[in-house]
């Protein structure tokens, strides 16, 4: 350099310290050091290269898609059917303050310090007598709390899942699932949409790929309401007994039925012990609780509690004191019993709405409980490009591909009938209506 530059070799030194102060020398293993690109220099930039030092991060294909959605911007007065989230209104606060007045007079101040990783023990005690009432035995330790059933998820993964393993999942699924999973590594097998399973198509799975797991919402999935037959679920059991198949049963919305009570979950029907139930308080009463539950062989519970440890100990004790007393003075049924018939309300009204206003331009089935409406665009559109013109109209939604791994593009949409009132409902169909009508979703 000395030569080729013709200066001397203290200007270079220099020049070389000057850079490496700006952060701007990669050294990579096994590969040399370079001068960062053009690009990289930046007068803000920081004289940490942040970028090297984090590990190695599995992309998922929807990061970029959940990063337009959240980009498009939403007016103020934009009716949002895109989250899947309770309406406030119906939060049963009176009740939260009733419990936590009434817990005061058996709780001890050391009842606020640290608790057991696996939860407070009176908690685990009613959610088991909670669970007997819906086919579901099971012993305290059998219990985990976790901090919402999306952590339930990660730690389910953590514990399991290897990258390169193999796992099943229906498809669509739970966005937060396909997340869970893609971060991990996992290869993803889908099993596509059809009115039941198509137990031909798993058990090639079964034998060609021995997955490590398979992941299923049986009860008002999301995205699509559906619910899984009693018939599939006793066969689904079968299979996965003769090939040891591990199933995760996701289950927040089987309490929010609309008509006929859904059928028994897999776990109740569960002969080999190979379901792993999670369930949450984030629909049936509300999601800031963060906590949801898991049930699964002690062996299981406890090797996801040392999991959990790593990550918070254990869930918020105030949360856990709370709902242990909703549940030990049974407040959940009166109010369960009040959001079932207002949901219903407004899928009804929803429903309505869609005849009225996009008659011919979505096709659905009516979900018998959950959240969701899953709406098929005709003539076929895709979601996520509509989903720009309904944020200047001033409705949101979430368009299929959020529900689909690998890429899959989408012509259908998630339309949430929960979070509004039955005018705001009408109102946000009305616009999207218009959209319709306008010509402006091809
Ligand atoms: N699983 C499913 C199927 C869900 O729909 C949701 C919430 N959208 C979750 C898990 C996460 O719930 P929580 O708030 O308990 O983390």
């Amino acid at each position: 350099l000395v030569k080729l530059l013709e200066v001397s070799r203290t200007t270079i030194i220099n020049a070389y310290r000057l850079l490496e102060e700006r952060g701007l020398i990669i050294t990579r293993v096994g590969s040399g050091t370079y001068v960062a690109e053009p690009s990289f220099i930046n007068e803000s930039s920081a004289t940490i290269l942040w970028e090297q030092l984090f590990t190695p991060q599995y992309k998922s294909p929807l990061s970029s898609l959940l990063r337009t959605l959240i980009a498009t911007p939403t007016a103020d007065e934009t009716i949002s059917l895109a989250a899947g989230m309770p309406d406030p209104a119906f939060y049963p606060l009176s009740i939260i303050e009733k419990a936590l007045v009434s817990s005061k007079h058996d709780l001890e101040v050391s009842d606020f310090g640290h608790m057991t990783t696996e939860g407070y023990l009176p908690l685990r005690h009613s959610l088991a007598a909670w669970q007997s009432r819906l086919g579901i035995q099971a012993t305290p330790d059998q219990i985990l709390v976790a901090s919402g059933s999306q952590q339930g998820l990660y730690l389910i993964v953590k514990a399991f899942v290897e990258p390169r393993d193999y796992v099943i999942v229906e498809s669509p699924t739970y966005l937060g699932a396909i997340q869970a999973l893609e971060a991990s590594g996992a290869r993803i097998l889908t099993l596509p949409p059809s009115d039941g399973i198509n137990f031909e198509l798993l058990e090639d799975y079964l034998i060609r790929y021995r997955p490590k797991l398979m992941y299923t919402i049986p009860t008002f999935q999301n995205p699509t309401g559906r619910v899984m037959s009693l018939h599939d679920r006793q066969e689904l059991i079968r299979l996965a007994s003769r090939y040891r198949l591990v199933i995760i049963e996701d289950d927040p919305y089987s309490q929010l039925y609309y008509g006929q009570q859904p059928p028994l979950s897999l776990k109740s029907l569960d002969t080999y012990g190979g379901v792993i139930y999670m369930s949450t308080f984030s629909k049936i009463l509300f999601p800031g609780l963060r906590t949801g539950w898991i049930i699964a062989a002690p062996q299981v519970i406890n090797r996801l509690a040392q999991e959990k440890q790593h990550i918070d100990l254990h869930s918020n004790s105030l949360s856990q004191i709370i709902l242990h007393t909703c549940l030990e003075e049974n407040y959940l049924i009166n109010h369960l019993a009040t959001v079932r018939m207002e949901y219903k309300k407004r899928r009804d009204a929803m429903v309505s709405a869609i005849r009225r206003y996009c008659n011919g331009y979505m096709d659905f089935n009516i979900p018998e409980g959950g959240f969701y409406l899953w709406c098929t665009l005709t003539p076929p559109a895709s979601g996520t490009e509509l989903i720009r013109r309904a944020a200047a109209a001033g409705v949101s939604f979430v368009p299929g591909e959020a529900f689909y791994t690998n890429g899959t593009k989408s012509n259908e949409i998630r339309l949430c009938f929960a979070t509004h009132n039955e005018e705001l409902l009408k109102e946000g169909i009305r616009r999207l209506g218009r959209i319709f009508a306008s010509g402006a979703a091809n």
